[in-house]
C-alpha cells in the first residue's frame, strides 16, 4: 500500500496482530477517500457541519453496519489502548447497553473509539448546518449528506479480505461483489457488547 499520511500506526501491536495492519490500511484508504470527497463538496461551496462534540447522529442512527474485522478492532482498542478514567465509563456503558439502543461508545458526547470507529461512521458527513436532535438528514435533507465514492469503500474492503482467509486476487473481488462479505455484517447497536465489558477485566487479546 502506498504511503498514506492519514494511516494510524501501532508498530508493536501490528507485529502481534496481522489483522490490525489490514484494518488500519482500510481505514486510511477510507479516510483519504472521504477527505477527497469532502474537498469536492467544499469546492462547490458546501461547508462541513460536523465537528468534535457534535454527536446527534451517533444517537439517532440505530443500524450502523460493522464488519467482523472492525469488531475485532474495537475489542483490541478498548482492551489494549483505552486508559482510565475513560475505560471505566466505556465499561459501564457496555454493561448497561441494550439491543437497539444508541451506540454505547458515545461517551460524554465524543466517540470513545474514534481511531477505530467503523467505516460507516467515517463516511457519514453532513454539510451546511449541524443536525438537529433526532434528525436524520438522509431523510430531511439528503442533498446535505456526503455521498461517498463507492470506489474507496471497495478498496478499503478489498484490503481486509485476508482477515476472512480470502487471498486470491479474483476471489477477493468476488467475495465483496457477491455479497458474501456483506452477509457477515452486524449492526453495531444490536451487538452483544457485554462480552467486551467482561473481557476488559479478564483477558488480553
Ligand atoms: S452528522 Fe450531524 S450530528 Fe453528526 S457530527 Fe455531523 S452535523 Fe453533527
Ligand atoms: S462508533 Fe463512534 S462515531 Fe460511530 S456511532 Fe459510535 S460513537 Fe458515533
Amino acid at each position: 500500500m502506498k504511503k498514506n499520511k492519514l494511516r494510524l500506526s501501532f508498530p508493536e501491536d501490528e507485529k502481534l496482530h496481522s489483522w490490525l495492519s489490514l484494518l488500519l490500511n482500510a481505514y486510511a484508504i477510507m479516510d483519504e477517500g472521504v477527505k477527497k470527497d469532502i474537498d469536492k463538496y467544499k469546492k462547490k461551496g458546501k461547508k462541513l457541519a460536523c465537528y468534535r462534540g457534535c454527536s446527534f447522529c451517533c444517537k439517532t442512527h440505530r443500524d450502523i453496519p460493522v464488519y467482523p474485522i472492525e469488531i475485532v478492532g474495537i475489542y483490541w482498542y478498548v482492551i489494549e489502548k483505552v486508559k482510565e478514567p475513560l475505560r471505566t465509563k466505556i465499561k459501564a456503558s457496555l454493561i448497561s447497553h441494550k439491543k437497539g439502543e444508541p451506540c454505547p461508545f458515545l461517551i460524554d458526547e465524543v466517540c470513545s473509539i474514534y481511531p477505530m470507529r467503523p467505516l460507516a461512521c467515517r463516511q457519514f458527513n453532513v454539510f451546511n448546518k449541524s443536525c438537529n436532535p433526532g434528525e436524520d438528514p438522509f431523510y430531511t435533507r439528503p442533498e446535505d449528506v456526503l455521498k461517498p465514492s463507492e470506489h474507496y469503500l471497495g478498496k478499503a474492503l478489498y484490503e481486509t479480505t485476508p482477515f476472512y482467509n480470502v487471498y486470491d486476487e479474483e476471489e477477493k473481488v468476488d467475495f465483496i461483489n457477491s455479497g458474501r462479505l456483506n452477509s457477515l455484517v452486524r449492526v453495531l447497536q444490536n451487538y452483544p457488547w457485554i462480552e467486551l465489558a467482561r473481557r476488559m477485566d479478564n483477558l488480553r487479546l
